[in-house]
């Protein structure tokens, strides 16, 4: 009998489940939980970023009515809750988990999303209801993940509500193969709301729209506007991470330094710091262009 205990204490069973991960997987993801561990990264703190718009701020830059980037705009949303910018590792374990199907990491990434939000006051869990951003089935099969709903998962993990899937989205060009100007003037073709006999009973409620990463913001302005109907009091909208100035002069940075992102090189490696000796693997990205 204590061996039986000994075999279900938990964190041998762990330790096995790690052991057999390395053994049969590792050399293609590690675990999640250890890279995230190893890596010294942190979620931004809550005033780092701007709560309209997800930019990164200086000390003294947020005010209530935004940001540089934001004031005077009118923007999608009550609120922005964010893990980062959209560069260095953050950015790195995103298109893992898109073009990789990590969902470990994803799922990881969600309920740090989920405990930034707790702290952000914007919410009231007894009300609120999570809305992944969808992806078109024929893409989910392709890739073998729907990355927003795994995120969206880790985050209804912490939060406890649930997660309705009030949006769809049809077939199409994945966004990352559209100009940002076209995203810009035509928003994110094929999103709309699902039929529901009844309807989806959220009037009132607060909807917490997740995703991985905020480009132009030209897909969330277009499912909080579908969102509008159903009468939610509020929208919080919630990413991994912002593909923000400080994101586009890290990519310029590694462009300069004549690391390339295409469809024949784009390569992504996992920075040896994050990773165990035995699990150094290129983590090759498919797509039909450099991912953003
Ligand atoms: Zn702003």
């Amino acid at each position: 009998m204590p061996r039986i205990r000994q075999l279900l204490d938990a964190r041998r069973l762990g330790g096995y489940l790690d052991a057999v991960t390395e053994t049969w997987i590792g050399w293609s993801l590690p675990p999640a939980g250890a890279v995230l561990e190893q890596s010294g990264w942190r979620p931004d703190e809550a005033g780092s970023y701007c709560r309209r718009c997800g930019s990164s701020l200086g000390p003294g830059e947020a005010t209530p009515s935004g940001c540089g980037s934001c004031r005077g705009q009118p923007l999608p949303g009550n609120g922005l809750v964010r893990l980062g910018s959209h560069a260095g590792v953050l950015r790195e374990w995103v298109l893992a988990i898109k073009y990789r199907g990590w969902a470990e990491m994803g799922a990881a990434l969600g309920r740090r999303l989920g405990q930034a939000i707790v702290g952000c006051d914007l919410i009231d869990p007894d009300r609120s209801v999570i809305v992944p951003m969808p992806m078109p089935w024929q893409r989910r099969m392709y890739r073998g993940i729907d990355h927003a709903r795994v995120i969206a998962a880790g985050v209804a993990e912490v939060l406890r509500v649930p997660i309705v899937p009030v949006l769809a989205k049809a077939n199409g060009p994945p966004q990352v193969s559209l100009a940002t100007s076209h995203r810009r003037r035509h928003g994110a073709g094929g999103l709309r709301i699902r039929k529901r006999l009844g309807g989806w009973g959220l009037k009132g409620s607060t909807v917490v729209l997740v995703d991985d990463v905020r480009t132009t913001g030209s897909s969330i302005r277009t499912a909080c506007r579908l969102l509008r109907p159903i009468r939610a009091q509020s929208i919080v909208v919630a990413v991994v991470s912002v593909s923000d100035e400080s994101a586009r002069r890290d990519r310029a940075a590694r462009m300069n330094r004549g690391v390339q992102w295409g469809p024949q090189d784009a390569v992504l490696a996992l920075r040896p710091s994050t990773m165990r000796p035995q699990q150094a693997p290129a983590v090759a990205l498919a797509g039909p262009r450099a991912p953003v």
